[in-house]
């Protein structure tokens, strides 16, 4: 079900979505569809399956953003303030800030200089207003370690895999607030990390995936 939604345009794509019932909330449907992929992936946009974007990297597949934004939806409401780790091309950084509107803030860090580059190129091609506004920030770092000057964050996503629990990332979280990272290595889940109001912390396995790891950018380059 989950690698049967590609369309022949952004709007078939995100039909598909709604129909294999992946995304169902009017906030995440009208984000993807106001957030065109063809943007960001040069090569087929509208397939459902990651594609390469060159530096070791990939877009991921539109079923894992749609499931991101639907898994976060309760902390990317408008106004509220969102991280997103291993931010590659871009495009669910856009998303994320469609979805908390102009009083909003999202952060979209990535270690690869060429990769933050060519998403801020995108972006300001066709949201500048969201960069000059600063309602997205993106920034080149480790992003294992988060970004610390505009923590904390209600939610964080992270679009790779993290070998183990992501203790530095959990500090940046409000309380309350959620994390969607897959976890593992040769096996990896996607965990739901909840910090709730106390600042105590949950997590559930919601799906076994395939991410590219976080990692070093040097040893990016080698996979
Ligand atoms: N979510 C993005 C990219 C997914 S690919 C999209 O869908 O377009 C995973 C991304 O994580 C890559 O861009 C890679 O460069 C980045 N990455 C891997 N290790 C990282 C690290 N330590 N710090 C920051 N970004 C990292």
């Amino acid at each position: 079900m989950a690698w049967m939604c590609s369309g022949k345009t952004n709007n078939e794509l995100v039909n598909n979505l709604v129909k294999a019932h992946i995304i169902s909330s009017t906030l995440v449907i009208s984000a993807m569809r106001a957030v065109d992929r063809a943007h960001f992936s040069r090569d087929d946009p509208y397939e459902d399956s990651p594609q390469g974007i060159g530096y070791g990297a990939t877009i991921s597949a539109p079923h894992m953003h749609g499931y991101a934004l639907e898994g976060l939806k309760q902390y990317l409401q408008p106004g509220m303030r969102a991280l997103d780790v291993g931010s590659g091309s871009g495009y669910l950084t856009a998303c994320m800030a469609e979805m908390v509107g102009d009083t909003g803030h999202v952060v979209g860090i990535d270690h690869i200089p060429e990769l933050t580059s060519q998403s801020l190129v995108a972006l300001r091609a066709h949201y500048p207003e969201w960069i000059e506004s600063n309602r997205i920030k993106i920034v080149t770092g480790d992003g294992r370690k988060g970004y610390a000057p505009e923590a904390p964050y209600d939610c964080i996503h992270v679009g790779a895999a993290s070998p183990k629990k992501p203790t530095e990332l959990l500090a940046q979280l409000k309380a309350p607030g959620r994390m969607f990272i897959p976890v593992g290595t040769s096996s990896q889940y996607i965990v739901v990390y909840d910090k709730d109001a106390q600042g105590n912390i949950t997590e559930k396995d919601v799906m076994g995936v395939r991410y590219v790891p976080l990692t070093d950018a040097a040893k990016q380059w080698t996979n």
